[in-house]
């Protein structure tokens, strides 16, 4: 599912937190939005889920204009920094948790969620640890739970925010490679936010670089580099935190 942003802006009280932002995010691609702490990375991404409303201009999942539909009617799946996961829930529960509290009508049967945990379990390497708690997992193995969970309903597009800001470098490497490798499995439209511009240089297929509440570029990793002129990659470190 493609994503379309027309001409959004977003104000908190007088401040304009996002200035007439118009992007394309194209479907089955990894798209990273990079920027330092406070340019709008994570309003944009809220925004795009329906966690937060613009103030103005609107926003397209392929044709269909979402801008007034509520998050649980957009099948997004959410990835956030610190997890947030149940933990009085096991590993499989909480994987589970997205397709038990689906609408009856529309809740595959028992037998079925039980299988679809089994299929995510086995995706993320962790069926060993179906019945731990959450509390008993490391911080990788956590944020691969909070992976499997935000897949488990089939979400047309997954929202990341910082996934792997709270690992360590190791792990975070090992994350993205893995992650890369489930996109290109599987081929949903992802959005993750970052402010460290090697993971969005190694990770993404389109760079989205932000800077107090607006868009400067837009490109492929590779073409950010080679960019005459650009105001990006090293500069723009300077500024980072
Ligand atoms: P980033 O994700 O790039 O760090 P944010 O989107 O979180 O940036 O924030 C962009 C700007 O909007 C910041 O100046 C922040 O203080 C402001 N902001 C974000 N959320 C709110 C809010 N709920 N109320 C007021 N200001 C906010």
């Amino acid at each position: 599912m493609s994503i379309k942003i027309d001409r959004l802006n977003k104000y908190f009280g007088d401040f304009r937190a996002l200035q007439d932002i118009s992007l394309d995010i194209p479907e089955g691609r990894l798209t990273a939005l990079l920027g330092p702490s406070g340019s709008g990375k994570t309003t944009l991404l809220r925004i795009i889920a329906g966690l937060e409303s613009a103030t103005q201009g609107r926003i397209l999942f392929g044709d269909r204009d979402v801008s007034q539909v509520p998050v649980k009617d957009r099948n997004v799946g959410f990835v956030f920094q610190h997890y947030a996961l149940f933990r009085n829930m096991t590993v499989a529960d909480n994987i589970a948790f997205g397709l038990e509290s689906m609408p009856a009508r529309s809740r595959p049967p028992k037998a079925e969620i039980r299988k679809s945990v089994e299929r995510l379990l086995e995706m993320i390497q962790l069926p060993h640890l179906a019945k731990r708690y959450p509390a008993q997992l490391s911080g990788g193995q956590k944020q691969r739970v909070a992976l499997a969970r935000a897949l488990a309903t089939r979400p047309d597009i997954l929202l990341l925010d910082e996934p792997f800001g709270a690992l360590d470098a190791r792990v975070r490497k090992d994350l993205r490679r893995w992650l890369r490798s489930l996109h290109d499995e599987f081929h949903f439209t992802s959005v993750f936010v970052t402010h460290d511009q090697e993971e969005a240089l190694e990770l993404s297929d389109q760079v989205v670089v932000m800077s107090q509440g607006q868009i400067e570029q837009v490109d492929a990793p590779t073409r950010l580099y080679a960019r005459p002129g650009s105001r990006f990659v090293f500069d723009f470190l300077g500024h980072v935190n």
